[in-house]
């Protein structure tokens, strides 16, 4: 079996350090690993405009950020296929389909959809298109017959309504749609990084982010302004490293050889945090040392951006082309998904001919 990939990411603002630890790291790896058949990354703007159906502008202006940190982290262009979901139009003929097999308690029951609506204020009042992304989401999935999914932890609920719904399909009208399996960081805090404030995930519609595009100088504020342990006021006083951002983000981004560089008086994070946890060490020096790191992880995604931000048109370009090889595959699925589900007419010769014999047997 082909192994293939889809992933993608909402245009609803710039990518941040989230996204890259959480997927955009381990999809540029899977990438240039090769072991791969195919590879499609998609702008989920259809699915962004579910929950900003009244500001399509942020969702449009959007699309070239998304586009422009992709290639800046080292998307390829030759060898993964960068698309605009809503150019596929099969997309939302799968979903349609797709509804029939889904019941409205199971979405109710979806723990992400339950959490975005209460923090979007939509309690009383949900799009019925955002209630229902779970399902177009499992059309984009399946409309590739992705194997391969890579995600934050917060998609995998996502994943599993999608593995139900090819199970039902595939039982209903017989073997047709790929079961796929989600594929999360194997570090647990890349899969859910907090935010710079310490709140549970870093989202752009929280407000708590590192942009992949912030400058230097806005890295470096946002970490020394960063969350850490409240109780640790004097240097001396023992420090908590429980919910503690900075070391956090060291675990997502520090490896040992960064010690050498810029901390030589610790042989590694195991040094450093059990000085943190003892007392004697304060925030201001593990910021410094954290900022260290992160600049050496994003100066070259910096670099490779501002020479991208030069080539705009050829950018669209590659999305106009990623988008017609998204169809051609998609097509395919949707032929195959008429046809199991008798809704294919006029290709079935077999259905004509059946009717007119029952027909002439008649006459
Ligand atoms: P929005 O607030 O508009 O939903 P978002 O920041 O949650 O934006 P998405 O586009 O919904 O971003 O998510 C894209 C991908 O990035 C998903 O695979 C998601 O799991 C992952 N992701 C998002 N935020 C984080 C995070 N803080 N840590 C790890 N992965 C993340
Ligand atoms: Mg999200």
């Amino acid at each position: 079996m082909s192994k293939i990939i889809l992933t993608g990411d909402r245009p609803t603002g710039r990518l941040h350090v989230g996204h890259y630890v959480g997927s955009l790291r381990g999809r540029v790896e899977l990438q240039n690993s090769g072991e791969y058949d195919k590879i499609f990354i998609m702008i989920a703007d259809a699915q962004a405009l579910t929950d900003n159906a009244d500001n399509p502008e942020k969702v449009r202006q959007n699309i070239i950020e998304v586009a422009l940190d992709y290639l800046s982290c080292g998307l390829d262009p030759a060898r993964s296929t960068l698309f605009i979901q809503s150019q596929i139009q099969e997309l939302a003929e799968l979903s349609f389909y797709y509804m029939n097999l889904v019941t409205v308690s199971r979405l109710q029951r979806n723990p992400t959809v339950k959490a975005e609506i209460q923090m979007r204020n939509f309690e009383t009042s949900i799009p019925v298109g955002f209630f229902t992304y779970p399902i177009s989401q499992a059309a984009d999935i399946t409309a590739f017959q992705a194997t391969t999914v890579p995600v934050g932890d917060d998609q995998l609920p996502m994943i599993e309504q999608c593995r139900e719904i090819v199970r039902k399909f595939n039982a209903v009208y017989g073997d047709t749609l790929t079961e796929p399996e989600a594929l999360v960081p194997k570090n647990e805090v890349c899969s859910r990084l907090p935010g710079t404030d310490g709140k549970a995930k870093m989202s752009k519609s929280l407000g708590n982010c590192i942009y992949l595009s912030d400058s230097a100088d806005e890295v470096r504020t946002k970490i020394m302004s960063m969350f850490t342990d409240p109780n640790h006021l004097k240097i001396t006083d023992p420090g908590s490293l429980e919910g503690n951002t900075v070391f956090i983000y060291l675990d997502a981004f520090c490896k040992e050889e960064h010690f050498g560089r810029y901390l030589p008086e610790y042989a590694n994070l195991d040094e450093l945090k059990g000085h943190y946890q003892r007392g004697g060490l304060g925030d201001v020096k593990v910021k410094k040392f954290l900022n260290n790191v992160m600049q050496e992880v994003l100066e070259p995604i910096r670099v490779r951006r501002s020479e991208l931000e030069k080539q705009i048109p050829d950018i669209y370009e590659i999305l106009k082309k990623g988008s017609e090889t998204a169809r051609e595959t998609a097509a395919q699925t949707m032929a195959a998904v008429k046809a199991a589900m008798k809704i294919n007419y006029f290709e079935d010769a077999a259905l004509i001919a059946e009717q007119s014999s029952r027909y002439s047997e008649k006459q």
